[in-house]
């Protein structure tokens, strides 16, 4: 319904005669779109046209007089001829003027009499019936079908009734898409886990074989900006298959079971060109979990959503036909979605640390010229946090300002210029740290591995990385399980305990001063406390004795809550009691990190120059030291 939108709203026929008029218009109400899908005009001009043409052939000064004068008329022997009609009597004077008239027959049985004693000549004609009906019907009709046409067109073959369960995902054939991964940086452990996806969409016959099953789904997980939709389509050119993208939000529509018949449609559509690649961008438009919605739900996003993950089981990877999707919101997904054989491969589409900004925005910048002294690796060093999309943005709003200078080539000081806006724009967004802060993460987090590589029961540090995630997260220390766990002893309980203290006193070390950063440390550590201390039965001073019943249901009534089985004086040992073993991990923490006071430093050196750091180089460098 969007056939003129990007022409400036017309103004409708009633405001243009006012305006004609020399009237003011009525300022315009909001949220009264002005729907003139046609021209209102063509059919104003239309009736003006009839309007002339019968002017132009029925005779003009067409004098309508009362019976009564007539017969007077015909009395004063002043009537020359005259046509009866069942309904009028038409007649012309006699005289020079030879004046035309007409008047409305009457009952009137002497009239004949009356005529033929004054000598008029007179002959009756029928009305004809032909144009009458021509003039009521066909013509009518033939307007309308023509608006109706008209409309249509307007609205564009997708919104047609006819086409109302197709589906709208466009087909980008191979020679269209010419992304490939070259054109994606940044994101280089997303593209690996691709590249098999490329390869058995290039050779299936292979994979087949070896009786090997390829994944089903593959969910692009990550932040807005971070090239999923680039990726998704990377995929695609390399592979040199058709790329069918759709977003989830086109599917879901004002009516019931159009969404539903698009996702067959899209399927059958897809079936048919394998291998390719089916993409549905923003899943979670169309993914969200079902169920979630107390006033009655939303039906047809749900039925779309079923229909989707029907068509998802029933479908034969072996045919060649994959699926991706993108989304940036994989909490809210229905877990429907993720199970087996549907969206089974998670891919994470993280934001980009120094190397890989620097790699972006060597893509970007291919085809702008730079100035010498500009230095990509410095404009990377300054942007952390900053996804692709907001990279891409940097560069071209640094050309514009060149080109605005009229500069031959795009220099240092646009890019500081353009920084400055980007960071500006970001930073109401989300947040992007000043040197200070990234002093503070770099030690904090460099305390949290060091801790977990010291201790004998933590898991091994994966990646420690300090490019801000989320709102609350400034940087995190991934550690990577071992083994699927299902029981804890008291010493793992202990060393789990110390690594979340790590980072804060890391920041005691170091500067002599602490931050807000630890808090949900803080807050996680006192928690494994008090477990330990009140249901595990972990405290020596406290003995077996368990001080909290398992969870109640979420949403028992009030007066089901349980209440405490235990007293004040007892409450008050068990708050000493969590205090101790909290106390007790942080001497045990301090103790760790001062000794190891020189790798500390370096990794939070490495850290501050690479912004992410893998474990392996954490755990050389603690083997040199
Ligand atoms: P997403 O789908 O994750 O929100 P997009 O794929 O739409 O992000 O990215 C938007 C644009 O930003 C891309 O068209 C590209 O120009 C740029 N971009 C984003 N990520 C990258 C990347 N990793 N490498 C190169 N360009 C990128
Ligand atoms: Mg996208
Ligand atoms: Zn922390």
């Amino acid at each position: 319904m969007t056939g003129n939108s990007n022409k400036e709203p017309r103004k409708n026929i009633i405001e243009q005669i006012r305006s004609w008029l020399g009237l003011e218009n009525p300022p315009q109400k909001y949220g009264v779109p002005q729907k003139s899908g046609f021209n209102l005009w063509y059919i104003l001009l239309f009736f003006l046209f009839v309007t002339l043409i019968q002017q132009f052939f029925l005779p003009p000064k067409v004098e309508t007089i009362p019976y009564s004068q007539f017969k007077q008329y015909v009395a004063e022997d002043k009537v020359g001829t005259l046509t009866i009609e069942p309904e009028n009597i038409r007649g012309t004077l006699t005289g020079k003027t030879g004046q035309e008239f007409t008047t409305v027959r009457v009952d009137d049985p002497g009239l004949v009499k009356d005529l033929n004693d004054h000598n008029v000549s007179y002959s009756g004609r029928y009305a004809n019936k032909l144009l009458g009906f021509i003039m009521a019907w066909i013509i009518p009709i033939g307007i309308f079908f023509l608006i109706w046409r008209f409309s249509m067109k307007k609205m564009g073959s997708g919104m047609g009734v006819m086409s109302i369960g197709k589906s709208k995902a466009k087909i980008f054939a191979e020679s269209e898409t010419k992304v490939s991964f070259e054109d994606v940086a940044g994101i280089d452990e997303a593209k690996e886990e691709l590249q098999e996806i490329v390869e058995f969409l290039t050779n299936p016959g292979k994979f087949q074989k070896l009786g090997g099953r390829i994944p089903k789904g593959v969910l692009l997980v990550g932040p807005p900006g971070t090239g999923k939709t680039l990726l998704a389509k990377a995929v695609a050119g390399e592979a040199k298959v058709p790329f069918f993208s759709i977003s989830g939000s086109e599917f879901v529509e004002m009516f019931v079971g159009v969404g539903a018949a698009r996702v067959r449609d899209l399927f059958s559509q897809a079936a048919k060109q394998a291998p390719c690649i089916i993409f549905i961008d923003e899943l979670d438009a169309l993914g969200k979990a079902r169920g979630m919605n107390v006033m009655g739900g939303h039906d047809e996003r749900e039925q779309t959503l079923n229909q989707l993950l029907v068509e998802m089981d029933g479908f034969d990877t072996n045919k060649g036909v994959i699926i991706m999707s993108a989304t940036n919101r994989p909490e809210i997904l229905d877990p429907a979605l993720l199970r087996p054989g549907r969206f089974d491969r998670q891919v994470l589409v993280d934001r980009p640390d120094i190397n890989g900004r620097e790699a972006i925005l060597k893509i970007h910048a291919k085809n702008v010229l730079l100035g010498p002294e500009v230095d990509l690796r410095k404009i990377a060093g300054r942007t952390p946090g900053f996804v692709g999309a907001d990279l891409a943005n940097l560069v071209n709003e640094s050309a514009l300002l060149a080109a605005r200078k009229d500069k031959e080539t795009v220099e240092a000081t646009e890019f500081d210029e353009a920084i400055d806006r980007v960071v500006g724009g970001l930073e109401k967004k989300n947040r992007v740290m000043n040197a200070r802060e990234k002093e503070i993460v770099t030690f904090h987090e460099s305390g949290h591995a060091i801790v977990a590589e010291s201790v004998e029961h933590a898991d091994p540090v994966h990646k420690i990385s300090i490019i801000p995630r989320g709102i609350a997260a400034l940087g995190y220390t991934q550690q990577q399980p071992t083994e699927d766990r299902y029981l804890m002893t008291r010493t793992e309980l202990l060393d789990r305990l110390a690594v979340l203290l790590g980072g804060r006193v890391a920041e005691e070390l170091v500067f002599d001063e602490i931050s807000t950063g630890a808090q949900n440390d803080l807050q996680r550590a006192t928690d494994i406390a008090r477990s330990m201390v009140t249901e595990y039965g972990m405290s020596d001073r406290l003995g077996l004795v368990t001080y909290e019943r398992a969870r109640q249901p979420m949403f028992a009534p009030q007066g089901f809550a349980p209440s405490k089985t235990y007293s004040e004086e007892k409450a008050a040992q068990i708050d000493k009691e969590i205090a101790r073993l909290v106390d007790e991990a942080h001497q045990r923490v301090r103790k760790i990190l001062t000794e190891r006071r020189d790798v500390l430093d370096k990794l939070a050196q490495l850290l501050s120059e690479k912004e992410s750091v893998q474990g392996e180089e954490l755990r050389a460098m603690m083997a040199d030291s």
